[in-house]
Order: C-alpha cells, then structure tokens, then sequence
C-alpha cells in the first residue's frame, strides 16, 4: 500500500532528516519536503504563538493543511511537547507524536514515543558564568539556546545564535540592560540532535506498524488496542494487575487478536501481588 509512493513531511524544521533515509529504505519512497510550509501557525516551543488542542489533533491539523496546500495524499506529519515525564515525575521527558496519514486510503496510523532523552530546561540567569554552564550542560553549540527578556511577554526572544561569542555578546547586551535574562533549550528539531535522534525511534516504530497488517483484512497499522491486566502471581496463582495480554484490533473491520505474555513473563513476582503483598 505505500510501497514507491510520494510522502510529504509536514514540517520545517528539518525533520526529515530523521525520517527520510528510513522511508527510503524500507518503502523506497519519494520525499517531498515542502517549501514554505510554517507549522508555527499551530503553535511554537518558544511560547509566541500558543498550541491548541491536544498534540495529536495539531498533528492532524498541521496533515491536512499540508495535504490540501501541496496536493499529496499521503503525508507524515509530526508534533512533539516537552515536560514532566507521564508517568516519572519530575524527570523531563520528550513525548513524539508521528502520524501517517493516506487520504487516499482514509487511513491514519500514529505512533507516540516518549524519551527521557532530552535536554528540555530553561532558567533565569544574572551572570555570564550561569548563562555559561547551562549552555555547556544544554549541549550548545550543537544543541541551540534561546534567549529571551524577562519581561511582560518575553519582548525580546533571540534564536538561532551559533557560536559562543556570538551567545556571550547577546547576552552582555542584555544583561546590561535587564539585569538578567531567561534562557532555554532550542526544542525545534534542526537545533535539538537529541530530539532528532527521538523522532528517528519513532519514526523507526512507525515503518514497522505500516508493515504490520491486518490478518484477515490485511489493512497496515494492526496494532495494540487495549492491554488487560491478570497475569497470575507465582505465588498464590491469583491475577494481579500486571498485564496478561495485549488485543490488537483492526481499525478498518474490527478484527481482534490477543496476544499472551506481551512482557515475555507468564507469572509476576509475589512482590507486585496485591494479595501476597498488599
Ligand atoms: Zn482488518
Ligand atoms: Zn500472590
């Protein structure tokens, strides 16, 4: 079904960098990169232009829009949100969202990645050594910073600094000026290899849900639609709320497949049994 096809990523920032090579690859498709199309409308990272709804419908938002402007009928469209990890508190996270979208199929496929792998901060500095040593653990300069005045409504937000002389003088200025200033990772993804390499993981899921069809109806994207708890404690052989199985489910005819033991374990540790160990 997307074998020799032309994909359209809908994104400029670069993302086809992570996604391209792997498409060729596996579907040998032709990439079209679109010129002049600004996701920033949906919504930015660095806080100018807010997002709305959730990361998935923006997704869909950014797909269609790219769809109808370049009239191609199968397009990848990307969103990524950044904070505290859904279910690690307190530690950052990268949550990527990649969706595939095949209007001439009516078809959508979608795969969610979430990374510990990020350098996701921001602060407010006084002092160049400040502004210094978070650039240095952000890993700047191959990961980029953006500066912005701690002011109503950042007045000033600088991007796309290259070098450390270049980071040092801006900041001089507005330090001067300000007495401090707040600073941030640069999530967009041609500043951001780490977050690159993230969506590449997820792009790589993506390839192998398009592989995995339906079998009975043989439509792409057959995929876990729930997972039920009850896999029996090695003790007491009780259930307990630990997974037992994955049910995949067509999302074209219904079809439902369970699959046992998704975790390769057919008992779970007396220590996780609430009846055993409450
Ligand atoms: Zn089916
Ligand atoms: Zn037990």
């Amino acid at each position: 079904m997307f074998f020799r096809r032309d994909f359209l990523i809908a994104t400029h920032h670069g993302k086809e960098d992570a996604i391209g090579p792997l498409f060729r690859e596996k579907f040998e498709a032709n990439i079209i990169v679109p010129k002049n199309f600004n996701t920033d409308v949906f919504g930015t990272f660095s806080g100018e232009i807010e997002r709305t709804g959730t990361p998935l419908e923006t997704a869909r938002r950014k797909s269609k829009a790219a769809s109808e402007a370049f009239r191609v009928n199968l397009v990848i469209a990307s969103e990524g949100s950044f904070g505290p990890h859904p279910s690690l508190y307190f530690i950052p996270a990268d949550d990527e969202i990649l969706l595939l979208t095949d209007y001439e199929n009516n078809l959508e496929i979608a795969v969610r990645e979430v990374s510990t792998k990020t350098n996701f901060a921001g602060k407010e500095v006084t002092t160049l050594d400040e502004l210094k040593s978070f650039s240095e653990t952000s890993g700047f300069p191959d990961h980029k910073v953006i500066l912005k005045t701690v002011d109503e409504g950042h007045s000033t937000i600088i991007k796309d600094i290259q070098s450390w002389d270049e980071l040092q003088s801006t900041a001089e200025m507005l330090l001067a000026t300000y007495g401090k200033l707040s600073i941030e990772t640069d999530m967009r993804a041609m500043n951001n290899p780490t977050r690159m390499s993230v969506i590449a993981q997820a792009a790589e899921k993506l390839a192998n849900l398009m592989n995995s069809k339906c079998p009975r109806c043989k439509t792409p994207g057959f995929d876990v639609g729930k997972s039920e708890p009850g896999l029996p404690c090695s003790l007491c052989k009780l259930p307990t709320e630990s997974t037992l199985k994955h049910v995949y489910i067509c999302k074209k005819c219904d079809y439902h497949e369970d699959v046992y033991y998704p975790y390769k374990k057919s008992v779970e540790d007396p220590q996780y049994c609430q009846w055993c160990n409450p």
